[in-house]
C-alpha cells in the first residue's frame, strides 16, 4: 500500500441516534456514486474508507469540497472518513489493505465507466473493471473475516446491450457488445462464482444509467447540461450531438446508492436490477434541460454523424420489480426533477467560475 492520505474529518457534534458501528470501504469514492454513497454512509454513522488512485487529483478535491459543503448544510460533520491512495491493480496493496482494516462492507464502485473510451482502450478497461474485482474478492476470501465482509459490485445494464428482451430483469441473458460491457460481465460472473463456490456475501447491482449534478461532462448527459447552461448564459451558441435516437432508463444517483446499501443489509446475497423501469429518449432529456432555462432544444441542437458511437444499443430499460418487492427500494426522484437540478447546479457553478 502506498501512502495513506488519511484525510480525517472528526465529529464535532453528537451524531444522530441511529448510529451503526460499521466500517465500509468505497473504491471509486471520488466518482459520482462514490460521493453520494459516502454521504449516505456517514449519515448512518459508518466509518468510511475510500480509495482513489490519485492523491492530488481533481476528483479528490471535489469530493472534499462536496463533503465540507454538505456537512455545513446538514448541520453535522461526518464522523470519520479516511481516504487512501491505492493502486487497485496491485495484489499486494489490495491484500494488505483488506487484511489490515476490519471491514463490514466493501462497495466496489471504481472502474473505467466510459463505453466510448473502452473501444479505444479495451485492455485498460478490462484491467480496471475485471482485475480489480478479482483482487478484491481474493483478498476478502483469504482474510480472517471472509465470512463476515459483504461485497457490492457495480455491475451494469450494458451487459444487456444486444438483448431483444424488454424490459430486462435479473434472469435476462447477458449479451454484451462493447469492451466495457464485456469487462463488467466478466466481473459480474466472478462475483457470482465467489458467492456460489466460496459462500461469500458478494452481489451485483445491475445499474441502469443514473445521473446527478455530479456527472462529469465526458458523459452525454453532462455535456448536454453544460451546453444548456452556457447557452442560457450567452457563452455558447449550439450543441452538437451524435445519435439522439437512443432511449435509456435514467435514474438519480442519490437514489441508486440507497439500493446499493440496501443490498448489503439483505439477509442473503442476491443480484438485483437497479432501475426506474421507465424508458426516456435523449430527446426527452434535451426537451426538459432546455425548458429549464426557457429555451427550445430544436433551436440549438445539431446532429453530427462523426460523433456516433461504434455501438449504441437503442433501448435499455430495467424491471426493478424484484428489488421493490424484496428490499422495498424504489427510485424516488423523477426524471424531470433530476434534470432540472443538474441544469440549475451547472448554472450556479458556471456563474461562480
Ligand atoms: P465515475 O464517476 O466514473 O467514478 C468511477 C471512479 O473510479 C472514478 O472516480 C475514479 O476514481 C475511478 N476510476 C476511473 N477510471 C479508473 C480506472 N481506469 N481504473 C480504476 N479506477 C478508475 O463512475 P460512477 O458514475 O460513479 O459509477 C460507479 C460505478 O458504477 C462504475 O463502476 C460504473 O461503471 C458503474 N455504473 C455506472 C453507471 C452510471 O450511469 N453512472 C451505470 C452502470 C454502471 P479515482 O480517479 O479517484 O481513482
Amino acid at each position: 500500500m502506498r501512502s495513506s492520505l488519511c484525510q480525517t474529518f472528526k465529529n464535532n457534534e453528537s451524531l444522530q441516534s441511529n448510529i451503526v458501528a460499521k466500517t465500509a470501504l468505497i473504491t471509486g469514492i471520488t466518482g459520482q456514486d462514490g460521493s453520494y454513497l459516502c454521504e449516505l454512509l456517514l449519515n448512518k454513522g459508518y466509518d468510511v474508507h475510500g480509495w482513489t488512485r490519485d492523491s492530488k487529483g481533481s476528483g479528490l478535491s471535489s469530493l472534499l469540497r462536496i463533503l465540507k459543503r454538505k456537512s455545513r448544510a446538514a448541520r453535522f460533520v461526518p464522523s470519520q472518513i479516511q481516504l487512501h491512495q491505492i493502486d487497485n491493480l496491485s495484489s499486494q496493496e489490495v491484500e494488505k489493505f483488506i487484511h489490515k482494516y476490519e471491514l463490514d462492507e466493501v462497495y466496489n464502485l471504481a472502474g473505467q465507466s466510459s463505453v466510448a473510451w473502452s473501444f479505444e482502450h479495451p485492455r485498460e478497461t478490462f484491467d480496471a473493471n475485471f482485475s480489480t474485482v478479482q483482487l478484491l474478492l481474493e483478498a476478502i476470501r483469504t482474510s480472517n473475516a471472509s465470512s463476515s465482509i459483504k461485497f457490492f459490485q457495480a455491475s451494469t445494464a450494458a451487459i444487456f446491450e444486444a438483448s431483444k428482451e424488454t424490459p430486462q430483469n435479473e434472469k435476462t441473458i447477458a449479451s454484451p457488445l462493447s469492451p466495457y460491457a464485456l469487462s463488467k460481465l466478466a466481473a459480474h460472473n466472478l462475483v457470482i462464482k465467489y458467492r456460489e463456490d466460496f459462500g461469500m456475501f458478494s452481489c451485483n447491482g445491475i445499474l441502469y444509467n443514473h445521473e446527478s449534478p455530479r456527472r462529469p461532462n465526458s458523459f452525454v448527459t453532462g455535456k448536454i447540461v453544460e451546453a444548456v447552461a452556457r447557452i442560457a448564459l450567452g457563452q455558447q451558441c449550439e450543441l452538437q450531438l451524435g445519435n439522439i435516437d437512443v432511449a435509456r432508463d435514467w435514474g438519480f444517483a442519490g437514489d441508486y446508492v440507497k439500493a446499493m446499501w440496501g443490498m448489503l443489509q439483505n439477509d442473503t446475497p442476491e443480484d438485483f436490477i437497479i432501475a426506474t423501469g421507465q424508458l426516456r429518449t435523449l430527446e426527452d432529456f434535451l426537451n426538459i434541460a432546455f425548458r429549464t432555462v426557457g429555451l427550445d432544444w430544436q433551436d440549438y441542437v445539431t446532429v453530427d454523424e462523426n460523433i456516433k458511437r461504434p455501438v449504441d444499443p437503442p433501448q435499455l430499460v430495467g424491471d426493478p420489480a424484484l428489488i421493490r418487492k424484496k428490499l422495498h427500494w424504489r427510485s424516488m426522484t423523477t426524471f424531470e426533477e433530476m434534470i432540472e437540478s443538474m441544469v440549475k447546479q451547472k448554472l450556479n457553478d458556471i456563474r461562480r467560475e
